[in-house]
């Protein structure tokens, strides 16, 4: 027998592990990868029929709408995040900047997290502003000091729960509250969490945004974006992704089907790991300060602790030495790589400076930031590790 989607009532595990697989037809438990473009119909006007439902969930028209293993994965996320409907994108990127292009019209006023994904910044000043549209940043800690903000012609404010390097954890009710009682829509990327440890759709956001690239793909072998609405905003996000054209590969589909079938003993063990890093490193006399928000010290831990059911493996700290002695630390690691993006089984390390990347707040530090995720390598063999290369500065 299979699952539905409508049997909301099972736990986040269970869906992930049974919602979105074939049925009985097929005779496996997993969907083969579907690689097409034309899609052929028995009759003219079952073509027609089709064309007519394009935009609806589900439906069979042509390769780039998706195909049957596309929509059984976005029925998993769906249920996972709580939402209507889910869109696959092809990276995490085009996910976040496509709500955008969807709700925003010359004139509108969008505000935007300061601790915002520094290539989301990009765009936004880049191309979103171009439109005409009027950008303005705001304090990722401003909770309902939001409200002030709020203008006649605020259309969509954008949030990031934590922020990408600086991991401040937003007040996602208070904002949302302001939000809705004006009528303006909240877009949330939830790339850190993941649904097993957040869901801002319950929380009242409209549209989810995640790179699944990261956590759900889980093996650093895939590029793709999620963008999850509530009903309302389904067919604007569709009809979006029709204009640019987009369409997520379906081996990068299957791929994160895949990932999305052990991603909860995953962020267990990320979440282990991660605490265990951040724990000891906080005891280290070379380290400043760990920004961790499951750790007690984070400033925003207490709504950490309310708002989310864990913390994934990705974290940063202020290491006290120059930034050459910095770069020498990182370099001396073995079993961190240097590397962009995160969410795969290896552990990572990077050196960066977030004071560039600020409009409204400032990002004054003694020391050097160092942000790591914590793979699901042993955690004893990966202190090792940051102890031989700690001695070493
Ligand atoms: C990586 C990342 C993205 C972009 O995802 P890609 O698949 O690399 O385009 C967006 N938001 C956050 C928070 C990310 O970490």
């Amino acid at each position: 027998m299979t699952i539905t989607a409508n049997e909301r009532s099972l736990q986040k595990e269970t869906i992930a592990t049974h919602l979105g697989r074939p049925d009985a037809s097929v005779g496996l438990v997993n969907w083969p990868v579907h690689r097409g473009s034309t899609v052929v119909f028995d009759k003219v006007g079952d073509l027609e029929n089709s064309g007519e439902r394009k935009f609806e969930k589900g439906t069979l028209h042509y390769g780039r709408f998706g195909t049957p293993d596309v929509f059984a994965f976005e029925e998993v996320i769906s249920a996972l995040e709580g939402a209507y409907g889910t869109l696959c994108v092809p990276s995490g990127l085009a996910a976040c900047v496509l709500p955008l292009v969807a709700f925003l019209k010359p004139g509108d006023h969008i505000l935007v997290t300061d601790a915002i994904y520094g290539p989301t910044r990009t765009s936004l000043k880049q191309f979103i502003a171009r439109q005409d549209v009027e950008l303005e940043f705001y304090d990722p800690c401003i909770g309902d000091g939001i409200a002030e903000l709020i203008k006649h012609n605020t259309k969509v404010i954008y949030l990031e729960s934590p922020g990408s390097y600086t991991f401040e954890v937003q007040d996602v009710p208070a904002i949302v509250g302001c939000a809705r009682s004006r009528g303006v829509i909240t877009v949330c990327d939830n790339t850190w969490a993941t649904p097993m440890f957040f869901r801002p759709l319950e929380v009242g956001v409209d549209v989810v945004v995640q790179a699944a690239t990261k956590y759900i793909s889980g093996h650093s072998d895939v590029m793709l974006g999620l963008v999850s609405c509530q009903e309302p905003y389904y067919r604007m996000v569709r009809e979006a992704a029709n204009w640019l054209g987009y369409h997520a590969a379906p081996d990068s589909v299957f791929l994160a089907t895949r990932g999305i079938r052990t991603l909860a003993a995953r962020m267990e063990r990320h979440y282990k790991t991660g605490l265990a890093l951040a724990t000891w490193l906080e005891q280290q006399p070379q380290v400043r300060r760990v920004i961790y928000p499951a750790l007690p010290s984070h400033p925003n831990h207490t709504i950490w602790k309310r708002d989310f059911e864990g913390a994934s493996g990705l974290f940063s700290f202020v290491l006290d030495a120059s930034r050459e002695r910095a770069i020498k630390f990182v370099e001396s690691l073995s079993l961190f790589g240097i590397g962009l993006s995160w969410g795969g089984y290896e552990s990572l390390a990077i050196v960066s400076d977030p004071s560039k990347a600020r409009t409204v707040t400032r990002w004054e530090e003694d020391g050097v930031l160092i942000r790591m995720h914590a793979g699901l390598e042993n955690e004893r063999d990966l202190i090792a590790d940051l102890t031989k290369a700690l001695a070493l500065i």
